[in-house]
């Protein structure tokens, strides 16, 4: 089965009936990028920066090494586009495990929190993606906005990062796309906010799961509760999608739901076109696109989301997969 699927990394994922579908990988360091390479992937959905800052005893990576970094995973990926998220710090990726003092850190001081109170940092890690978009074609997504006016501080962060570096007279790339994960269920129900100020969006499922469900993603106490089939939860998603189409940006779903062969077509069916997951799952979740008609999917993703019985959700998108 693994060698039939290693077939499929040159097929380009198309449904049955020609619907194109971008198959992206999450990456947490660029020496993933040979397996998001090997898996077919059209470029880096999510590159969990973080990962570059965590584990060092606190010490922040400076400006240089940062940008040794980026550079790398961009050129590794040879002009396919690297969606760099800055950093989404705090909760369940501390910067320093000692250091978890908040009695809430998920609700607390993380991610564009974090950045928007450490400016200095947040520049640093600006400066250095900026200069990596020189290299190939970057893209900068910002995690956890809940707010208009975080939007507005991050732009005028990155719009400050630019104008140091032009002063400075270093490459940048100054058309490169800035987006926003939906990660709150604030952002979900607000998205007229964010279409109007951003390039694209990015669903991140595995907070919106959290934070619509009330359900901390690291307590095992409560993980028989984590249901990404939850009405509520299906409906942020179907919205956001939709909202994002309507105004003529990207929407990418970049949370584990992307990988799940088992929502494959639920997603498809609810107009999702930019999948980002894990290289390990993309070949599988392309055998899954090649194998759907979005014409047989649609109706019965209508009745899924007209639904609010979970029963009834569970059976649909169980013969989902049948089809
Ligand atoms: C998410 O929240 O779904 C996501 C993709 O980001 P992370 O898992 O890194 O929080
Ligand atoms: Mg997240």
């Amino acid at each position: 089965a693994r060698k039939k699927l290693q077939k499929l990394k040159k097929t380009p994922a198309i449904t049955k009936d020609g619907t194109e579908i971008t198959l992206l990988a999450n990456i947490e360091l660029p020496d993933d990028c040979p397996a998001a390479l090997e898996a077919g992937a059209n470029g880096v959905g999510l590159f969990r920066s973080e990962f570059l800052f965590m584990g060092r005893n606190n010490k922040i990576p400076s400006e240089e090494e940062q940008f040794e970094q980026y550079k790398k995973a961009v050129t590794a990926m040879k002009g396919r586009p690297v969606t760099i998220r800055t950093l989404d710090i705090g909760a369940d990726k501390p910067l320093d495990q000692s250091e978890q003092t908040a009695l809430n850190p998920a609700l607390g001081l993380r991610a564009i929190r974090y950045c928007l109170a450490e400016p200095q940092i947040f520049l640093t890690q600006l400066r250095a993606i900026l200069r990596a978009s020189a290299f190939g074609k970057v893209r900068i997504l910002i995690p956890m906005l809940a707010h208009a006016f975080e939007i507005d501080q991050s732009l005028a962060m990155i719009a400050q990062a630019k104008a140091e570096l032009r002063e400075q007279g270093v490459k940048f790339d100054d058309e490169v796309d800035v987006g926003a994960m939906i990660e709150i269920p604030a952002a979900a129900l607000a998205l007229p906010m964010f279409v109007k100020r951003m390039d694209f969006l990015s669903i991140g499922t595995n907070d919106l799961i959290q934070y619509t469900l009330a359900i901390d993603r690291v307590d095992y106490e409560v993980a028989h509760l984590y249901n990404p089939l939850h009405p509520a939860v299906l409906q942020l998603i179907s919205m956001t999608i939709a909202a994002g189409h309507k105004a003529g940006i990207d929407v990418a779903v970049c949370g584990e739901m992307a990988g799940d062969v088992k929502l494959t077509r639920l997603l498809l069916g609810m107009g999702l076109r930019e999948f980002s997951m894990h290289p390990a799952q993309l070949l599988s979740v392309k055998q899954e696109i090649l194998n759907s008609d979005l014409a047989r999917i649609l109706p019965q993703t209508r009745k899924i989301m007209r639904s609010m019985e979970p029963n009834v959700i569970a059976d649909a998108v169980e013969q989902l997969q049948l089809m």
